[in-house]
């Protein structure tokens, strides 16, 4: 069976926030062959427990009340545009896309008045082989950093170390945005 589409995280698998392995789905009771293993906000704790298809339906949002995006992340803190996205949007990231798990509370980038897609976390070498003027300023612009304190905070990158980038892109007009954590 085939992946569900999320428009906002079209590659969940390579983000690591969906997982190739056999479970349960306590929301569906169906054996999946794949799970959701990023962040879940409910009430209950609920582990990597969640099918990606009960997501994409809004079924565990409805059944669970879970949010997999704090949709208070959504948009808010944009370093570059200050956007925010309409409602619908916010509840859509927030209801019925798989999250990430950054080292602080996660944001989601909007642009042009919608919520970006989100690519994945990034350490240097993601960074530097997207080539993009565009990111390396939203990256610099999100730390408040000059150009000269900026460069050895980006050879510091890490994908899976600290601090880590966390990439998106701007489904309209192509944009790479980002922004930056660590502990
Ligand atoms: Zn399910
Ligand atoms: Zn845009």
């Amino acid at each position: 069976m085939d992946l569900p589409q999320f428009k906002y995280h079209p590659d969940p698998v390579t983000t690591g926030s969906i997982e190739a392995r056999i479970a349960r789905c306590i929301c569906c009771d169906e054996i999946r062959h794949y799970m959701y293993v990023g962040p879940v906000y409910a009430e209950a704790h609920i582990g990597d427990v969640i099918c990606p298809w009960c997501i994409s339906s809004g079924l565990a949002h409805e059944k669970l009340d879970a949010e997999f995006v704090d949709i208070e992340g959504v948009g808010d803190s944009d370093p570059t545009s200050r956007e925010s996205a309409p409602q619908p949007v916010r509840e859509e990231v927030a209801y019925r896309t798989p999250g990430f798990s950054g080292w602080q509370q996660e944001r989601w980038l909007v642009h042009c008045g919608d919520a970006c897609m989100f690519l994945g976390p990034a350490g240097k070498s993601e960074v530097y082989a997207l080539n993009s003027q565009e990111l390396l300023d939203s990256l610099r612009t999100d730390m408040e950093m000059n150009e000269e304190e900026f460069r050895p905070y980006l050879d510091a990158l890490d994908k899976n170390g600290m601090p880590t980038a966390y990439i998106f892109r701007c489904l309209h007009c192509g944009k790479y945005l980002g922004y930056s954590d660590s502990t």
